[in-house]
């Protein structure tokens, strides 16, 4: 169960987002679209504490922290309960598949390096990589890359999965394969919370959608309702621009 009450960010005097409440039951998938510069990426950096947020508290999986007073060591608490992946992967050029994958687990819950080694073999053959841990990541296509960089927050067995346009710097013919393997972590009762431009990711795969504009959730509500019936005149807009 994941909660956040009251998550407000600003950047000097400019506010991006305040008041965003939100809660994801376990297992659910929430998919946020909306305009660039909404602020979707920085609400997202904030649940991970890339970014500190200037008020609000949260809780995941029965941890909980006040923002922005976070201490390192909550902070650290924090990052075991959720997983990132970035538009560009973010790799570590200098690391194998494997090791990047290991990295993790290593850094973040302390694991030996045999056995961080050994847990990331597994994932790369549960991702359909399991030749590839050797490779280094510019010697891998982009979506094996971005299916690397699932692999690395999977590793973590994180109680969320945060997405950032997991699929918007890939060539076209490499998005099937990143949508295919988050499509099999929702099968797997994962919870996710991604934002995307791929809208019929989200209506396939999400068991709710979140409207973001202006720096708040401007509507919410099943795939069916956000896409059959939208309501609010920015939603409908940006509905006939994506499609
Ligand atoms: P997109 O769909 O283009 O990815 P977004 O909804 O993810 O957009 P954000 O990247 O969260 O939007 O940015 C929201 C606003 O915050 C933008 O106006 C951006 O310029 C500003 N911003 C983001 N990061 C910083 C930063 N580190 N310092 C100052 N301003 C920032
Ligand atoms: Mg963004």
């Amino acid at each position: 169960m994941i909660e956040l009450h009251n998550l407000s960010k600003r950047f000097g005097d400019n506010t991006i987002f305040s008041g965003i409440d939100l809660s994801i039951s376990q297992g659910e998938i929430v998919v946020i679209i909306g305009p660039s510069g909404t602020g979707k990426s920085t609400l997202l950096r904030c649940i991970n504490f890339l970014e500190q947020a200037n008020t609000g508290h949260m809780t995941i999986d029965g941890i909980h922290v006040e923002t922005p007073v976070a201490t390192k060591k909550e902070i650290l608490a924090i990052r075991r309960k959720t997983g990132f992946v970035f538009q560009n992967y973010a790799l570590f050029a200098h690391m194998t598949a494997r090791r990047n994958i290991a990295e993790g687990l290593i850094t973040v819950k302390g694991w030996q390096k045999q056995a961080a080694n050994d847990k990331a073999q597994q994932i790369l053959d549960d991702i359909g990589l399991g030749d590839k841990g050797d490779s280094y990541p510019a010697a891998l296509s982009g979506g094996q890359q971005q299916r690397v960089g699932i692999g690395r927050a999977m590793a973590l067995e994180a109680e969320l999965l945060l997405f950032d346009e997991p699929t918007s710097a890939l060539d076209p013919e490499w998005v099937g394969e990143v949508l295919n393997l988050m499509k099999m972590l929702a099968t797997r009762n994962q919870t996710m919370l991604v934002v995307t431009h791929e809208m019929q990711f989200a209506r396939e795969v999400a068991d709710r959608v979140i409207f973001m504009a202006d720096g708040e959730f401007v509507e919410q509500g099943s795939p069916e309702a956000i896409f059959a019936n939208p309501q609010d005149p920015r939603l409908k807009k940006f509905l006939r621009q994506v499609g």
